[in-house]
């Protein structure tokens, strides 16, 4: 049988494509190699996110293709993802040796061109095509593969972003948003928690607009469950206490939130402007619902957030962080942050400093702003000088991990209840879980752990980890 080795870069949704990948390959006889000299077929599924992640990969194929070479060693090479769908054919101009180029809304057709492709029937292909319902195709799961898969799983519930922010790419390379039937997206994670996973994150490029295209038919039946009389009432709903109107996404979370042996529901990644008081509310009724909010900011400043094209302003989003906040006393907040975008002033870069000392995010991912071809932003004026990015970047880091620090050290002492995902990846002597508000919790524990929901007592702290003890709390 052919082995396969799939290597993956940039996001959680490229994770879970290539996880979908990988499980259809298998599925159809293959075998999956520990490494990409032993495979006879090498895919890369790509990021476009920022220039760097797409030259990676392509000195990454270079190198793969030379090293065949040197050994003579015939392998099938494929880009999938999305830098496959963006640039196409011109990878194969560019390395010619490549044999497949796989867009993203192609990935289920994976072990179709592979098949055709090992049988010598096709030298090359190339499919970037759009095709209808191909966000329901990322399905199967490798649930006996990595320890954290076993108890925490990812489901896709839609693809593509129609928000088109001015620096961001993927309206380009992921398309329109398509969501799936709350039916479908029930019944995979009915099926997953039927094997032991305990908590789901649901997926998208923007989950907050999940199913707003498609309003009613987002609740086709494709099972034996139930549908709403109104597509705006709550339907499955956990708790009577929900008066307000739900949006489809909160239909979705309440659908979720109904299966047994399911624990904790998380998602990512939402837009702040798709946090409706619906969804706020639904932090406070859904106890399934970890209390942890990804609220990707941008900017402080509403010169910029405008330019970016992100639809809230500065004061809407400090609200939204208090809403949250009220709703469950204790939520984790985490953020997305772009230094350096064109035009940005100082005393723009400071709104976004003042703006993170008032919320005290708990983690804040930041990039230096890179242009990405064909995208608004690219051509702006005023683009910001590399030392000039790098410089605020530095400043915003320091001020980020230093609120951090202070909020990571506030838990020494407390009782917090952890999910076992299973053997920390650094050093397999200790278990690895998270807390409820997302925070990695690091203990001297065993496989009879994995899985588990235990309380632990934290006794101190590191970068952006908590090392805690369960023989206290569970004597
Ligand atoms: S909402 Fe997110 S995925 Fe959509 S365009 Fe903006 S940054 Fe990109």
């Amino acid at each position: 049988m052919p082995s396969v080795f799939i290597k993956t870069y940039g996001c959680q949704m490229n994770e879970r494509d290539s996880e979908a990948v990988a499980a259809q390959l298998v599925a159809k006889g293959y075998v999956l190699a520990k490494s990409e000299a032993a495979a006879d077929v090498v895919l890369l599924n790509t990021c476009s996110v920022r220039d760097f992640a797409e030259q990676k990969a392509i000195n990454k194929m270079g190198n793969i293709l030379g090293t065949a070479r040197s050994e003579q060693r015939t392998q099938i090479t494929g880009f999938m993802g999305c830098m496959a769908q963006s640039r196409g054919r011109e990878l194969i101009d560019r390395l010619p040796d490549v044999d497949l180029v796989l867009g993203t809304q192609k990935f289920h057709r994976a072990a179709e061109y592979l098949d055709e492709l090992l049988a010598g029937k096709r030298d090359k292909i190339v499919d970037v095509e759009a095709e209808a319902k191909s966000e329901a195709t990322i399905r199967e799961h490798l649930l006996n593969g990595s320890a954290k898969t076993s108890v925490s799983a990812f489901v896709s519930i839609m693809q593509g972003c129609n928000q088109h922010c001015t620096f961001c790419i993927v309206p380009a390379t992921r398309g329109e948003e398509r969501s799936r039937t709350i039916p479908d997206i029930v019944a995979e994670c009915r099926e997953l928690a039927a094997r032991g996973v305990r908590e789901i994150t649901l997926l998208g490029q923007i989950v907050t607009s999940y199913g707003r295209r498609e309003q009613r038919d987002i609740w086709q039946v494709t099972s034996d469950m139930k549908q709403p009389a109104e597509p705006h009432e709550t339907p499955l709903c956990h708790s009577s206490l929900s008066t307000l109107h739900s949006s489809p996404f909160v239909q979705l979370l309440e659908a979720v939130h109904e299966i047994d042996g399911l624990e904790r529901i998380r998602f990512t990644s939402p837009h702040p402007k798709g946090y409706g008081d619906d969804l706020v509310a639904a932090y406070a009724r859904l106890p399934k619902l970890c209390e942890s909010a990804h609220l990707p900011l941008q900017s402080g400043s509403d010169r910029l957030l405008k330019l970016m094209h992100r639809g809230y302003t500065r004061e809407k989003f400090l609200g939204l962080t208090r809403k949250l906040r009220r709703a469950r006393p204790g939520i984790g907040l985490t953020t997305d942050i772009i230094v350096g975008f064109p035009g940005e002033t100082e005393e723009d870069f400071e709104q976004t400093l003042s703006l993170c000392r008032e919320v005290e995010f708990d983690n804040a991912y930041i990039f230096k702003y890179s242009p990405r071809r064909d995208t608004p932003a690219a051509a702006m004026p005023d683009q910001v000088p590399v030392a000039v990015r790098e410089e605020r970047n530095h400043r915003l880091l320091d001020l980020v991990n230093d609120i951090a620090a202070r909020k990571y050290d506030a838990f020494i002492g407390r009782q917090v209840q952890i999910l076992v995902e299973g053997p920390s990846r650094k050093n397999a002597a200790r278990y690895t879980g998270r807390t409820r508000c997302n925070k990695i919790v690091l203990f001297d524990g065993g496989e009879r752990h994995r899985g588990q929901l235990m309380d632990v007592k934290i006794e101190r702290t590191g970068s952006f980890t908590l090392y805690g003890d369960p023989a206290i709390v569970n004597v």
